[in-house]
């Protein structure tokens, strides 16, 4: 029997639906092999089959009458609330029995329930094939404000399709648990959601692990499909600017300019200019361009104005103002516009979390609940930013930080150590997790060993060690003796099962230990630096008579012993003083020092290539 059956998470979306499961590295939305996850939310009736996904989406303007989108919109909603969606809708709606709909396709009809079990089948399938397994529960999203006949009609769905509703869930809060804020214990959170063609914004408060609707609002025909529209329009101007004689506002070419609009978009996303190509086949024209990111700035610059009010309205609901907001986030393909970020950031005075793929967030957060539902455990988590600081061992317990708590993933920081012993071949590479000075106060991640090195002398080796932070917050720690090539690595997944209590703890400590620890941390420090000092004094001893008087050298042999009394004491600034007090007094043979290591290495080096 299986112990843990899986329960996958559904974003069943007006325009996109997708599916996301927890892995063993955490959660991700549900894939074809090498493609995408999304399934657009589009069917097409063929010969008494539906065709679901991008394939329908493909065919909607070669059969409008047969395909249906924005189901969502219809979900136990009476033929009166839909008077005038139905009329922008390009297939037939009618009413039915209790007040209901019913989407009718030549002789066939269907009810919504129907339709987005359709969807759901597809995005079942998908995660079927994904994960090689049977799936027969889901948790499913909805938008915050339906209502409890809407949530229900998306249990019949997933009922028709073959799935067991574990629970639904509100979308802004599972976007809130993709990105672990769930487990901050309270905290006021913004979700601002904008999709295809609707927007959302949604003020929860977190009281323990529970979300509460504070306000929502939005607007149910504002999204990308509108800024598309826009680029169109200018589109459009730009065509007829050069080929007055064109034709645009048949059926394809509508159609052709929307496709080119959304590229345009979706490019100026992630650049300030593009270029175009328009095809028009049946007019035999072919038209090229440029588009700039300013430009689809100024379109839409008013539709991104109106979601701000929107946010406006719902924090006045709320009751609470922009500074009372402790986390924004990111939700929805459109939420990548680069001005509609930056206008959120405004609006809220600060970053909004967007780490996580827009379009994928609610899914993969819904795949969190399935899967704590399934009595998964949280051992990792999606967080944006690094809880406690990373780093390894060095000589003497110390804890060397290479990424400090709060960095931003993914990251990357390196560092170069060297060795303290004379022919050390073999290096331990110690990982740790904390914020105090030494790592007996730290959580150990893993270890490794750097083995080949060829013998230097201590100090030589220059072993450089990489830590990269993936998106998923895995660690990556790699060390590479620089002068002989030699590598090896470990992947580690930081302890984040930590709980609210124990990270504030771990930090508590860290600030009343700080001066202690500090103290404790340099003495290490300047004893291992002293004991690296003699060690050159004495390697060089015997050369120094030609360099120094007598004299001389009976000072640095009292200056020696001053520095050992001190480096058995507790007092770090005394003993930093007399090492400071010993380094002018060899400064003359310092070069010495350094070219007879130098010479050490270079002899090893001629006898390994002999
Ligand atoms: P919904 O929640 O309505 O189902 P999605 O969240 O999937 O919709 O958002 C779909 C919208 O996101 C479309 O209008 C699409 O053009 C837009 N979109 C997707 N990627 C980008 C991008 N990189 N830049 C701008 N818009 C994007
Ligand atoms: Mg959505």
């Amino acid at each position: 029997m299986q112990t843990n059956e899986t329960i996958i998470g559904i974003d069943l979306g007006t325009t996109n639906s997708l599916a996301a499961t927890v892995f063993d590295h955490g959660a991700e939305a549900l894939r074809e092999s090498g493609g995408g996850a999304i399934i657009p939310s589009v069917l097409t009736r063929q010969d008494g089959r539906w065709t679901v996904g991008e394939e329908a989406r493909q065919l909607r303007t070669r059969a409008p009458e047969r395909t249906v989108y924005s189901v969502k919109r219809l979900m136990a909603q009476d033929i009166e609330s839909l008077r005038e969606e139905i009329l922008r809708l390009p297939y037939t709606v009618k009413q039915a029995q209790r007040g209901l709909v019913k989407v009718h396709i030549g002789a066939e009809s269907f009810t919504p329930q129907e339709l987005s079990a359709e969807i759901l089948r597809a995005v079942k399938r998908r995660a079927e094939a994904a994960l090689r397994q049977p799936i027969a529960k889901a948790v499913i999203t909805v938008p915050a404000f339906f209502d409890d006949a809407q949530r229900q009609a998306t249990r019949d769905a997933g009922r028709i399709a073959g799935l067991e509703v574990v629970r639904i869930i509100n979308e802004p809060t599972a976007a809130a648990i993709a990105y672990g804020l769930d487990q901050k214990r309270k905290g006021i959170v913004a979700v601002y959601d904008l999709g295809g063609g609707t927007f959302d914004i949604s003020i929860l408060q977190l009281s323990g692990a529970v979300f509460k609707v504070l306000a929502t609002h939005g607007d149910t025909h504002l999204g990308g499909d509108d800024f598309d529209a826009l680029i169109a329009e200018e589109l459009k101007r730009h065509v007829l600017a050069a080929h007055p004689e064109a034709r645009l506002d048949g059926a394809l070419a509508s159609s052709l300019l929307r496709k080119t609009a959304e590229l345009i978009k979706i490019d100026l996303s992630r650049s300030l200019e593009t270029e175009y190509t328009l095809e028009l086949p049946d007019q035999k024209l072919t038209f090229a361009g440029r588009f700039t990111a300013d430009r689809v700035n100024e379109l839409i610059s008013p539709l991104v104005q109106q979601t701000l009010n929107s946010c406006h309205e719902a924090l006045k609901a709320a009751g609470k103002r922009p500074e009372d907001i402790d986390d924004v986030v990111m939700v929805g393909g459109s939420s990548r516009v680069p001005l509609v970020r930056k206008r959120v950031q405004a609006l809220f005075g600060r970053g909004p979390n967007i780490a996580i793929n827009p379009d994928e967030v609610v899914a993969i957060g819904a795949g969190i609940q399935g899967h704590l539902l399934a009595g998964g455990r949280r051992d990792y988590v999606l967080l944006d930013v690094i809880p406690l600081s990373l780093g390894i061992e060095t000589l003497g317990g110390t804890f060397s930080k290479l990424i400090t708590a709060n960095s931003t993933i993914p990251a990357e920081a390196s560092e170069e150590f060297t060795t303290y012993v004379d022919n050390q071949t073999g290096i331990d590479i110690n990982i740790y997790q904390g914020e105090r000075e030494f790592v007996k106060d730290c959580r150990n991640l893993g270890r490794f060993r750097l083995k080949g090195v060829p013998p230097m002398p201590a100090g030589l080796p220059r072993v450089k060690v990489t830590f990269h932070v993936d998106t998923n917050g895995i660690v990556n720690v790699g060390a590479v003796e620089q002068r002989s090539g030699q590598e090896a690595s470990i992947e580690v997944i930081p302890s984040h099962g930590l709980t609210n209590d124990e990270m504030e703890r771990i930090m508590d400590e860290a600030v009343e230990h700080a001066i202690e620890d500090l103290n404790q941390r340099q003495l290490v420090e300047f004893r291992n630096m002293a004991e690296a000092v003699f060690r050159g004094i004495d390697k060089v001893w015997d050369d120094t008579e030609a360099l120094l008087t007598p004299l001389e050298r009976e000072e640095i042999r009292k200056q020696m012993d001053v520095v050992r009394q001190h480096a058995g004491q507790s007092d770090p600034v005394a003993l930093k003083r007399e090492m400071d007090r010993l380094g002018d007094l060899t400064r003359p043979v310092a070069d010495v020092i350094i070219s007879k290591a130098a010479l050490t290495e270079l002899r090893r080096f001629y006898e390994e290539t002999r």
